[in-house]
């Protein structure tokens, strides 16, 4: 099945809904970052819940990146994306490695105690930054708190990622549910008593449940409404031509010294792991670039 993300509304617009399968994506993060499952279950996390927050972005050209900056050996994880469903990302340390806790992953103990920043650029001259600590470090709840803090709105997030017995991902998913300014206390004593009761989405993709399934289980009496799917994908937009910009941005008296090095340069794309390798004579046509437009 493709990657995808689920759009709803529930109580008749009082309650906004998403819901996100990400089985391919977060499988194509681990492949590239060769990352371990704690890691694979982290980054994949932060993923399907960003995907799910560029969903909710207004235009093509919004991107939205959010990192989680913590003191656990995961180091920083970082994703972007944007509202086309483009999402990408990586952690500091992709081979993070933990005993099990209470027999799960303890992803709580890689990301550490810390803070988590969301920043959106919408095209305005600033962008807007969103900054809220770690709650539990187990990124759903974490998120859920940003919600409630920095946007001001109610809102219900769980994440899972599982794994076949090799350590690649079996299945990976979420929800985002939402109260909307108008939400009675019904409406709000109902939604908290569901949410309170279900199983976590981990559990819920074990049974082979997918977005639409998960939005039911959730929402399934309170007059659920699918309004529509669009498709994700895990999508890095970087060339050697946006990375030889990079390069040449560091300025003329770095790429000369290089030059005189005579060494070939090597530079890495920390979004999907891409290695670009610049020989001694593009070192020098680039050089020759910059001097012809100063
Ligand atoms: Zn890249």
């Amino acid at each position: 099945m493709a990657d995808k993300i689920v759009r709803a509304i529930a109580a008749n617009g009082q309650i906004r809904a998403f819901a996100a399968s990400t089985k391919n994506l977060v499988e194509h993060a681990r492949d590239i970052h060769n990352m371990s499952p704690i890691a694979a279950d982290a980054l994949g996390r932060l993923l399907t819940g960003g995907v799910m927050m560029c969903a909710m972005m207004k235009s093509a050209a919004d991107v939205l990146t959010i990192q989680i900056k913590g003191n656990g050996p995961i180091g920083t994880m970082t994703v972007t994306g944007d509202a086309s469903g483009n999402i990408k990302g990586f952690v500091s340390n992709p081979q993070v490695m933990l005993p099990l806790k209470d027999g799960h992953l303890d992803v709580a103990g890689a990301v550490g105690i810390g803070v988590l920043t969301v920043i959106k650029d919408m095209g305005l001259k600033e962008p807007y930054v969103g900054d809220t600590i770690l709650i539990t470090s187990e990124i759903a709840e974490d998120l859920t708190y940003y919600f409630a803090n920095s946007e001001q709105v109610p809102s219900s997030v769980g994440l899972g990622v599982i794994f076949n017995s090799d350590a690649t991902v079996k299945d990976a998913g979420g929800f985002i549910i939402q109260l909307m300014p108008d939400a009675s206390d019904e409406t709000i004593d109902a939604l908290e008593k569901k949410i309170a009761r279900i199983k976590s989405v981990g559990s819920m993709l074990s049974e082979a449940k997918g977005p639409e399934d998960i939005l039911n289980e959730i929402l399934g009496d309170m007059n659920l409404e699918i309004l529509d799917e669009s498709p994700c994908r895990f999508y890095c937009n970087c060339s050697k031509e946006r990375v030889s910009k990079a390069v040449m941005s560091i300025g003329v008296k770095d790429i000369k010294e290089m030059i005189d090095e005579n060494k070939a340069i090597e530079v890495n794309c920390h979004f999907c792991n891409t290695q670009y390798n610049f020989e001694v004579d593009e070192l020098k046509d680039m050089l020759a670039v910059i001097t012809e437009e100063n």
